[in-house]
C-alpha cells in the first residue's frame, strides 16, 4: 500500500482549520490542478484527485472526526475509500466547480445519471461484538431495478414513445405578450417520452422494493457513533446513474461490569478491608477470561491498578489499550461475636496512633476547620 499524504497538509491548512478556509484551500488547489487547465497532465491529475479526497474527508465532522483519531487507517476501516475518478470528484463536488468557474464544466451534463439515494441502517452491537468485531449479513430494505422491464418502466416487448405535448423535447413553450417562456413538460416531466404501456409488474415505477442480505464485517473496536460505508449498496440511481451507498451507524450496548474509556476498559472491584489490609490475590474478569490480580498490603480505596494492553482494539493500528481496575474497600457488616471482640482489640492498639495522626494533620491551617 502506497503511503498516503496528511489531508491537512495536502490542503496546506493546520489542524484546527475552520470549515471555511478548508473549503478555500481546496478551491485554489482544484482551480490550478484542474484537468481542463492541465489536459493530459498526469501529475495534475493526481494533485487534483489527492486534493479531492482530502477536502471530502476534512469538510465531512464525522470522517474528519475518525481521521483526527485514527488517521487514514481509521477511513479505510470505517470504509472510506476515496473516489474512483473524475466522475466521482465531479458528482460530489459539481455545485463548487460550477461556482468557482462560473460556468459548469460541462462534465455534469455529461454525466446524466442521477446517484441513487444513501441509506441508513442502525445496527447494535453488544460490547464484546464492539470489541472483538463481527461479521453479520444484514437484511437491507430498498428499490431495486424492476426484474421484468429492467427499469425500462414499458411492458416487456414495448417501447416508450415520444411525448405528444411536447414532441419529445420535454418542454412546452407559452406566448404571454411578448414573451415565450419555455416550461417543463407537465404530460412527461420533462422526459420527452411517455409510456403507453406501462410494466405491469412494477406498475410503471421501473424498480421494485425488495430486501436484499449484505453481508458486513464490522472491525473489532468500533465504538457508538462510528459509522460504516457499504459502497454500491443504497439505492439504484435513476437514468444510469450509480447506486448510493449504505451506512451502517454502529451502536453499542453498555456491559454490566465493563465500561469503555477509548482504547481501554474500565473496572471496578470491590474488596474486603483485610484484603486491602494485608494484600491478596484475586482473580478480574478480563476481555478474555479471568486473570490474577496481586493487591499489595496496605491498598487504599480507589487504587488503581492495570493490565497493560488487555484494552480494546484501536482501529487506527491494532493495537490494545489496558484494562484499568479500579478497587473499592467494603467495610464488614454483620460481625459475628468473635470478629467483632477481635476488631475491638485491634482498635485499641490502632487509637493512640489515630489520635496522634489527627493530631499533626490539624496542626497549622487546618486548625481553623476543626473547631
Ligand atoms: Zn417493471
Ligand atoms: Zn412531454
Amino acid at each position: 500500500m502506497a503511503t498516503k499524504r496528511d489531508y491537512y497538509e495536502i490542503l496546506g491548512v493546520n489542524r484546527n482549520a475552520s470549515d471555511g478556509e478548508i473549503k478555500k484551500n481546496y478551491r485554489k488547489l482544484a482551480m490550478k490542478y484542474h484537468p481542463d487547465r492541465n489536459p493530459g497532465d498526469k501529475a495534475a491529475e493526481e494533485k487534483f484527485k489527492e486534493a479531492a479526497e482530502a477536502y471530502e474527508v476534512l469538510r465531512d465532522p464525522q470522517k474528519r472526526g475518525i481521521y483526527d483519531q485514527y488517521g487514514h487507517q481509521g477511513l479505510e476501516g470505517s470504509g472510506f475509500s476515496g473516489f474512483g475518478g473524475f466522475e466521482d470528484i465531479f458528482s460530489s463536488f459539481g455545485d463548487i466547480f460550477e461556482d468557482f468557474f462560473g460556468f459548469s464544466s460541462g462534465r455534469r451534463s455529461r454525466s446524466r445519471g442521477q446517484k441513487g439515494a444513501d441509506l441508513r441502517y442502525d445496527m447494535k452491537l453488544s460490547f464484546m461484538e464492539a470489541v472483538f468485531g463481527k461479521e453479520t449479513e444484514i437484511n437491507v430494505e430498498k428499490m431495486e431495478m424492476c426484474p421484468e422491464c429492467k427499469g425500462s418502466a414499458c411492458e416487456p416487448g414495448t417501447q416508450p414513445e415520444n411525448c405528444q405535448q411536447c414532441n419529445g423535447t420535454g418542454q412546452v413553450s407559452r406566448t404571454q405578450g411578448f414573451f415565450t417562456v419555455r416550461t417543463t413538460c407537465h404530460h412527461c416531466r420533462g422526459r420527452g417520452q411517455s409510456i403507453q404501456h406501462p410494466c405491469s409488474y412494477c406498475r410503471g415505477a421501473g424498480k421494485v422494493r425488495t430486501s436484499k442480505k449484505v453481508s458486513v464485517k464490522i472491525p473489532g473496536g468500533v465504538d457508538s457513533g462510528s459509522r460504516l460505508r457499504l459502497t454500491a449498496e443504497g439505492e439504484p440511481g435513476a437514468y444510469g446513474g450509480p447506486p448510493g451507498d449504505l451506512y451502517v451507524f454502529i451502536h453499542v450496548e453498555n456491559h454490566e461490569f465493563f465500561e469503555r474509556d477509548n482504547i481501554n476498559v474500565i473496572c471496578q472491584i470491590p474488596i474486603s478491608f483485610v484484603q486491602a489490609s494485608l494484600g491478596d490475590q484475586i482473580e478480574v474478569p478480563t476481555l478474555e477470561g479471568e486473570k490474577i490480580l496481586d493487591i499489595p498490603k496496605g491498598t487504599q480505596p480507589g487504587d488503581i491498578f492495570r493490565f497493560a494492553r488487555e484494552g480494546i482494539p484501536s482501529l487506527r493500528n491494532g493495537n490494545r489499550g489496558d484494562q484499568i481496575i479500579q478497587v473499592s474497600v467494603r467495610t464488614p457488616t454483620n460481625l459475628t461475636k468473635k470478629q467483632e471482640s477481635l476488631l475491638r482489640e485491634f482498635a485499641k492498639l490502632e487509637k493512640g496512633k489515630l489520635t496522634t495522626k489527627l493530631k499533626n494533620m490539624f496542626k497549622g491551617g487546618g486548625a481553623r476547620a476543626a473547631r
